[in-house]
């Protein structure tokens, strides 16, 4: 699959067993437990996998915490999508997130237990590095502060790129020269593989809430992360020790719902980018943030965006200020119809939210999103029939 293009990945990675399985469509591996050939070859198996390894040669999977080859394939594909040499899948995004903290600090960080994290953030990646559940120490910064907050115990560096709620892109490789030796990793939620490859930055890991674009039908909550070997090495001993595995369902669910990543994601973001230009032209709308779109700030991209750049294109997510602030979000996210008012994005159908008092309520108050901003999910509807829906709903703000 070397050197092919995202959208063949997207039908045909991580399929390599298939054809010597005689199957077409992806089987699903529902066993707990696996046979093992002999206690040597058993125990061997066993000894491979809870470090972190790969199945040893004619040994077994032995336990489905260590080893599921339906979760395997997922991971081989995402790892194509993301020119990645691995991946590791989890129960969740947030699953995902808390085994890189404790991949990289603690024990398995040699004693290291600072993180350095650009806000603004996803709000439950801000709440678990802002809580003490996982005995690290953090310091929230600004993208250009980061070489400053630095220290000799810096274990790891998070960022998110487009930021959840103000689709704000940070400048990865800039901030993996400010990170020096350190590692790290970025949220790539909202842009997805087909529009950004954070490792080809020089970042160490690309986490995905697999939840969003990568499912893509609101039914599977799931997380991703790609890596080099050794750290997924690394991701995969956490996962075997702690137990927050995908299921091999969702595994399945969300290597299907890749197959059509590309033809979702070109036409979302092309729907957004007629439903972001009309919000714009509302009196009701203060500001759009969208990125690459300046129809409400002036925004600038710093030459990130574009084809051969950092993000290749602007991605289906919308934020808007409401110029009646609290009060005009409150109407207008109870007048939608076709838009479903409720939390998570990604999905095939439009959905639009509240960040600050719901995905950004763990959020300290500094760093809160605006009281009228409200964040849009562009989904496969006809842009036409999503902006009628938004103007009838904006007409009670
Ligand atoms: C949803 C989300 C997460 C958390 O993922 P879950 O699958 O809900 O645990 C992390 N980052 C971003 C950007 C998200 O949108």
């Amino acid at each position: 699959m070397e050197g092919m293009k995202p959208d063949t990945l997207a039908v045909h990675a991580g399929r390599d067993d298939l054809e010597a399985l005689g199957v077409h469509a992806l089987p699903i591996d529902l066993s707990t437990t696996n046979p093992l050939p002999d206690i040597t070859r058993g125990g061997d198996s066993y000894e491979a996998l809870a470090t972190g390894g790969r199945p040893i040669e004619g040994g077994s999977h032995v336990y489905a915490r260590l080893w599921n080859p339906t979760v395997a394939r997922f991971e081989a594909a995402l790892a194509a999508l993301e020119h990645a040499d691995d991946a590791v899948a989890f129960a969740s995004g947030m699953a995902a997130t808390t085994a890189a903290i404790l991949a990289h600090t603690s024990g398995a960080g040699q004693g290291k237990h600072h993180v350095v994290a650009v806000r603004p953030l996803y709000g439950g990646t801000d709440h678990l590095l802002d809580s003490d559940l996982l005995g690290v120490e953090t310091t929230f910064c600004e993208e250009h502060e980061v070489a400053a907050s630095v220290r000799p115990d810096t274990a790891l560096v998070v960022l998110e790129t487009p930021a959840n709620p103000t689709l704000d892109l940070v400048d990865i490789s800039g901030v993996v020269a400010q990170a020096g030796e350190i590692p790290v990793m970025v949220d790539s939620t909202f842009a997805t593989p087909f529009l950004q490859n954070p490792l080809d930055q020089g970042a160490r890991m690309a986490m995905h809430s697999a939840t969003k674009y990568l499912g893509g039908h609101g039914d599977v909550i799931g997380g991703v992360i790609a890596c080099d070997e050794s750290t997924a090495e690394a991701l995969r001993r956490v996962r075997a020790i702690t137990g927050a595995l995908l299921h091999p369902l969702g595994a399945y669910l969300l290597h299907r719902g890749l197959a059509t990543l590309p033809v979702r994601m070109r036409a979302q973001q092309a729907a957004a980018g007629r439903v972001a230009k009309w919000l714009a032209s509302h009196p009701a709308v203060e500001a759009v943030h969208y990125p690459g779109f300046d129809g409400g700030r002036g925004r600038d991209d710093r030459g990130l965006l574009g084809e051969g750049r950092q993000q290749r294109g602007p991605g289906a997510m919308v934020s808007i200020t409401l110029a009646g602030g609290f009060e005009a979000a409150q109407a207008f996210t109870s007048g939608v119809r076709l838009f479903t008012h409720a939390v998570s994005l990604g999905g095939v159908d439009s959905l639009l939210q509240h960040p600050a008092a719901l995905t950004h309520r763990p959020v300290a108050a500094e760093a809160k999103p605006d009281l009228g901003l409200v964040r849009l999910s562009i989904g496969l509807e006809d842009p036409e029939d999503l902006i009628a829906d938004l103007d009838a709903a904006l007409a009670r703000v």
